[in-house]
């Protein structure tokens, strides 16, 4: 991801420039180019140029492209017979609604091979009884044909309740249809309408497991990234004065770190952004600190400097040695902590001192 907005405005200059190369290079390369695109690649670029949309939108020359492309896609379901290849990506991949252009519309009416945004949505559905009547009225029904045959439908929430709805422009497309027809047409239309319905309902079912699939996989690449995210910041923070107090409350600290904002982000954390960030984790942890760990009283630190003075006095090592004791001993409450440091304090300095005995020994035999 680019690091500033400078950096992304120049990269997308620098991608720019590169497309527009694109027509005047020679057609194998072109074509080797196509080979690597996803459908939204390609769609995109039957948007640049007339050259790449009279290219890319014939059905016959560019079949083997969009066919390809699809396949640089895991998962994704075949394009029905029904829709063209690039009208299949459009609805797959471009989240506009399809009705109003509005963008960031990412629930697929997929029976309906349509997005709609929530204020067009309600003018292109019909509910079941205001579509059978509109049939009546055509007098599609006067062979007693049901409605789930001759069109699709699609469960859906109208005030409050759920309901059955089906997509106007094929209400519409059926009765122009039939009213154009005779009676054995007709009955050609209904067999039509069966089968093709029988195929809708199939590659409407296959293209929402995609898309939960899909779901699916970015929310547990969501979900790599923030915990990648998270041990970095760990990482960093160990390397801190804060390493011993974040194992010491592990728990503790995650709930604190994690309510820092820009801690529990889906991105990798770079030089810059731990830099931004890490005054706010300090200040967080010196907050929780604090919580835990209450300053002590006047006579509690008093006490605590009489009893180090009488277990420095009344032990072997050097004052020097005592200065590389733990830092944490100045926190040390209890003459069984002091007495537990002392015990390791004789047995370290006794080690030590029969190594130095030993190297003299040594010294002595060479000399
Ligand atoms: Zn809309």
């Amino acid at each position: 991801m680019p690091s500033s907005q400078g950096h992304h405005v120049r990269t997308r200059g620098r991608r720019r420039g590169r497309l527009q190369e694109l027509p005047n290079m020679p057609l194998d390369i072109i074509f080797e180019v196509f080979s690597h695109m996803d459908p939204m690649s390609l769609l995109n670029l039957t948007r640049t140029t007339k050259a790449f949309r009279q290219l890319l939108l014939n059905r016959r020359t560019a079949a083997t492209f969009w066919r390809n492309a699809r396949g640089n896609v895991p998962s994704l379901p075949e394009c029905p017979v029904y829709m063209s290849e690039p009208a299949f990506a459009n609805l797959c991949f471009d989240s506009h609604c399809h009705k109003c252009l509005r963008s960031n519309i990412h629930n697929v009416s997929w029976a309906f091979r349509a997005r709609y945004c929530r204020d067009c949505r309600p003018h292109m559905v019909v509910e079941r009884l205001e579509a059978k009547d509109m049939l009546s009225q055509a007098s599609v029904f006067h062979k007693n044909y049901d409605i789930y045959d001759l069109l699709i439908s699609e469960s859906g929430y109208g005030t409050g309740r759920e309901v059955t709805n089906f997509h106007r422009p094929d209400l519409e497309a059926l009765i122009v249809q039939w009213k154009d027809s005779g009676p054995d047409e007709q009955d050609k239309i209904h067999a039509t309408q069966v089968a093709l319905n029988r195929s809708m309902r199939e590659n409407a079912q296959n293209c929402a497991m995609w898309q939960n699939l899909q779901k699916n996989l970015r929310s547990a690449e969501i979900d790599r990234l923030k915990t990648e995210r998270y041990s970095e910041i760990l990482h960093r923070l160990r390397e801190t004065e804060w390493g011993e107090f974040i194992d010491s409350f592990p728990f503790i600290v995650e709930r604190r770190l994690l309510a820092i904002d820009g801690v529990k982000r889906a991105r990798p954390l770079s030089d810059r952004s731990w830099i931004n960030l890490r005054e706010r984790i300090f200040d967080g942890l010196e907050r929780t600190r604090s919580a835990l760990l209450p300053p002590p009283s006047r006579s509690t630190i008093i006490n605590r400097i009489r009893l180090l003075s009488d277990v420095m006095h009344s032990l072997p090592p050097t004052a020097e040695e005592w200065i590389h004791l733990p830092t944490s001993i100045a926190e040390m409450d209890t003459l069984d902590a002091i007495s537990r440091v002392r015990g390791t304090l004789v047995m370290t300095w006794r080690a030590e001192a029969f190594q130095r005995i030993n190297d003299c020994d040594v010294q002595v035999e060479a000399a």
